[in-house]
C-alpha cells in the first residue's frame, strides 16, 4: 500500500504567519495541472502495480482549484495505478471557497475527506490572522461539510497575538458544538521571513508566552478526551477511525509519493530507504515537471534509526522498548536521554511500550532535537 500526496501551491494571498512555498493568484492553474500531467506520466514506474490506499491533496489552498482539475488529474492516476476499495481522498478547503454547490462537486470528483482551515471561530483571532473568512463562515461551512463528507478535520490556530483563555475556550466551545470527526489544534510559531516575524521584531505585536501556551493547549487536550476525541499525534485528535491516513502513514514511515512543487517523497525497499524532495519553485517546475526532483538522501542506518524512535513516540502507538535495546550504542545512548525524560514526566512506559504523556506532547519537538542532535 501506498499513499500519495499533491502539493497545489496557490493562495489567494499570504497569511502572516505563513512559510508554506506558494505563489499568490490563480493564473497559473491550468498550466500547473499541464505540468503535473507530465510529471505524473514521468513516474509511472514509480506507480505500477501499487494500490493506494491514501492521496491528500494540501497546499497552498486545493479549494481554490476548479474541480475539474483534480478530476483529470486522479482519472490519469488510475490508468497508471490501482486505487484500493476503500481510498480516502482528503482535500485541504478554505471556509471562503466551500459552496454548497462547490462541496457537492467535491463530493461528485470521489473526495471523502475534507480539512478545513477555520483556525477561529472568533472574528478577533480572524481578523489577527488576516483570514478572508468570517467566524460565521466557519461554523456554517464545517455543518455543511459535516453532511456531505465521510470525515471533516478542522484546523484551529492557538496562539495568536492577543490570544486569551476566553478566545480559546469559545473556538473549543463551538468545534465541539459542532463535532467534526477530526481536529487538528496548531500552536503559533513565529517562522523566519514572514510577515509576523517582522512584526514580532520591530515589536508590534506579541504573542502569548509559552507558559500561557502551554496551559491553553492543556486545556484542549482535556476538553477534547472528555468528548472522545483521541489524540493520536501531538497535535491531532480524531473521533474513532477518522485520523488522516496520509499523515498517519508518514508518521509510521511507510511509504509515499509527493507530486507538485516543494512535494516529498519517502522510498523502501529492503536494501535502502531514501528521500526525495521536488523544487520549491513554481516556475522551474513548469519548465521540467518531468524533472523537478531536485534533492535526494538516502537515509543512513544511524539516520533511519533515529527517525523510528522520534516518529514513532509522536504517535499514540508509542515506542517497542526491545527495539531500542537492540539498537546497539545509539539506543543505548537514546535509553538514557528517554530517562531522563521520564523523570520529567514526559515519557511514561506502560510495559514495553514507550509513550509521550499529555505533557510530553508539549515538548514533543523538543524531544526530537534531542534524539537528533543530542
Ligand atoms: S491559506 Fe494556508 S497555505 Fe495559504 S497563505 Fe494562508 S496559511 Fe498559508
Amino acid at each position: 500500500m501506498l499513499t500519495l500526496y499533491l502539493h497545489i501551491p496557490f493562495c489567494k494571498a499570504r497569511c502572516s504567519y505563513c512559510d508554506f512555498y506558494l505563489v499568490t493568484g490563480g493564473e497559473q492553474i491550468a498550466a500547473f495541472f499541464s505540468a503535473l500531467s507530465l510529471e505524473t506520466a514521468s513516474r509511472s514506474e514509480e506507480l505500477k502495480r501499487q494500490t493506494i490506499s491514501a492521496i491528500h491533496v494540501g497546499g497552498g489552498t486545493p479549494s481554490m482549484v476548479p474541480v475539474r482539475y483534480l478530476t483529470g488529474w486522479l482519472e490519469e492516476l488510475a490508468a497508471l495505478c490501482s486505487f484500493s476499495p476503500d481510498l480516502e481522498i482528503a482535500l485541504e478547503a478554505n471556509p471562503e471557497d466551500l459552496s454548497l454547490k462547490k462541496m457537492d462537486e467535491l463530493r461528485a470528483a470521489g473526495i471523502t475527506r475534507l480539512s478545513i482551515g477555520v483556525q477561529s471561530f472568533t472574528t478577533e483571532k480572524l481578523r489577527t490572522l488576516g483570514r478572508a473568512h468570517t467566524a460565521l463562515q466557519a461554523g456554517r461551512v464545517t455543518a455543511d461539510a459535516l453532511q456531505r463528507f465521510e470525515s471533516v478535520s478542522v484546523d484551529l490556530i492557538c496562539g495568536v497575538p492577543g490570544e486569551s483563555r476566553s478566545l480559546w475556550q469559545a473556538d473549543l466551545h463551538e468545534a465541539l458544538a459542532l463535532r467534526p470527526h477530526h481536529l487538528s489544534l496548531y500552536m503559533l510559531s513565529v517562522e523566519p521571513k514572514t510577515i509576523l516575524h517582522r512584526q514580532v521584531v520591530k515589536g508590534l505585536v506579541t504573542v502569548p508566552d509559552d507558559a500561557l501556551q502551554a496551559s491553553l493547549y492543556e486545556d484542549a487536550q482535556s476538553a477534547l478526551s472528555l468528548r472522545g476525541y483521541s489524540q493520536y499525534e501531538v497535535s491531532n485528535f480524531s473521533l474513532p477511525g477518522h485520523h488522516s491516513r496520509y499523515n498517519l502513514a508518514t508518521w509510521k514511515r511507510e511509504p509515499y509519493l509527493g507530486f507538485g512543487p516543494s512535494a516529498h517523497s519517502f522510498f523502501v525497499s529492503s536494501q535502502q530507504e531514501r528521500r526525495t524532495a521536488n523544487v520549491s519553485s513554481l516556475t522551474r517546475y513548469l519548465a521540467a515537471p518531468a524533472d523537478s526532483t531536485v534533492f535526494r538522501e538516502e537515509l543512513s542506518a544511524e539516520e533511519r534509526f533515529t527517525e523510528q524512535v522520534f516518529l514513532s513516540l509522536r504517535i499514540n502507538s508509542g515506542l517497542d522498548v526491545d527495539f531500542l535495546r537492540k539498537g546497539n550504542k545509539l539506543g543505548h545512548m537514546l535509553l538514557s536521554a528517554i530517562a531522563r525524560f521520564i523523570e520529567k514526566g514526559w515519557i511514561e512506559q506502560q510495559k514495553e511500550r514507550l509513550y509521550l504523556t499529555k505533557k510530553g506532547f508539549l515538548f514533543a519537538d523538543l524531544i526530537a532535537e534531542e534524539f537528533i542532535f543530542g
